[in-house]
């Protein structure tokens, strides 16, 4: 059932031409910093903006018979789903709930997708998609917990690796845990001494309580800066839990404050606007909670963010995210 590095391999070349192939660049001053080299996987770059269209032109590929697909997502992934199934002509059905920017949700609308919005949280718009695969013969494509979606994502690990061989390091922004489960199975494969971290943010980090706790847990939906990592990893999770319990070293957890400084940092260092979920391995390395130890890389995986937030952000000023807001701090250099 767990994808394999073949699958890996099968699914860079569905992706080929169209979802491949993004920079990987060195961030002088993350190097500077950190006292070694530091590179960016540019995932912002793909055409829909994140890296899900990866795992969703490869799900997308592998479905027949079906009326449609349909998903829960946080946005990216519907994204994806619904850029891969125009590819194809199918129909497609995007399940998100109302803690999902709006910028996200006009972006899948764009593409042509339907989309239908539902309740508070990714349990509410998972329960609306299955209704649909009930209902309207629709094949349902999970976010993070599907042997195609891993894989997809996993080539971003291929690539790296074959760029880099002698990496020590991954950062990977991690939420359901496809895109850690496909890049840690991917990358340690061909270097089995490869250090790779799972970072979260600590409101709502659901993976990293489920590792703690040695099941898939509940944990409460909470608006943050890294919106894209928000939502639970499914009480009956049968892939990408048990894949990031035996392939990652570890899990790291930053703040709203945190993540805050380090969007700072990317764009004011590196000219980089990026999603807060992108920065988490940024502020990790900023925050002294992972020490680097020898050349390290960092997943950039998208840039579908709110304009107006973001101005807010590289100008200082304050953040409501629900009930509670980030303080402004005008931008200073860390040292
Ligand atoms: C989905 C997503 C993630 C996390 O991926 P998972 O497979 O759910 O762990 C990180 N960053 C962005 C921008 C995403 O859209």
């Amino acid at each position: 059932m767990q994808p394999t590095l073949a699958d890996i391999l099968a699914a860079a070349k569905v992706i080929r031409g169209v979802a491949d192939a993004t920079p990987l660049v060195p961030s002088s001053f993350m190097s500077d910093l950190a006292g070694s080299e530091f590179l960016l996987k540019l995932e912002n770059m793909q055409p829909i903006g994140a890296f899900k269209l990866r795992g969703a032109l490869n799900a997308v590929a592998a479905v027949d018979q079906a009326a449609g697909v349909t998903c829960c997502s946080t946005g990216n992934h519907g994204r994806g789903v619904a850029y891969a199934a125009r590819e194809r002509g199918l129909r497609a059905v995007i399940c998100m709930s109302e803690l999902v920017p709006r910028v996200k949700v006009e972006g899948i609308r764009a593409l042509g997708a339907e989309v239908c919005i539902a309740g508070r949280s990714q349990d509410d718009a998972l329960a609306e998609s299955q209704r649909l695969v009930a209902e309207e013969g629709l094949f349902e494509i999970s976010p993070f917990d599907d042997p195609m979606v891993i894989a997809g994502q996993g080539t971003i690990g291929l690539e790296i690796l074959a760029a880099r061989p002698d990496l020590h390091t991954l950062l990977v922004p991690l939420s359901g845990g496809g895109l850690a489960a496909g890049v840690a199975l991917a990358a340690k494969s061909i270097n089995p001494g490869i250090r790779v971290v799972g970072i979260s943010m600590d409101r709502g980090a659901a993976m990293h309580e489920s590792l703690r706790a040695g099941h898939p847990v509940e944990v409460e939906e909470l608006p943050s800066l890294a919106d894209s990592l928000g939502g639970g990893i499914g009480m009956q999770n049968r892939l990408s839990f048990p894949m990031c319990r035996d392939l990652l070293d570890e899990t790291v957890l930053v703040t709203e404050e945190e993540i805050y400084r380090a969007m700072q940092v990317l764009y004011h260092e590196d000219r980089i606007v990026a999603e807060g979920a992108c920065v988490v391995g940024l502020a990790a390395v900023l925050e002294g909670r992972v020490t680097l130890e020898g050349p390290t890389a960092t997943i950039v995986t998208g840039r579908n963010l709110d304009m107006e937030m973001f101005t807010r952000i590289v100008t200082g000023q304050d953040v409501r995210l629900g009930d509670v807001t980030v303080p402004g701090r005008p931008y200073a250099r860390p040292a």
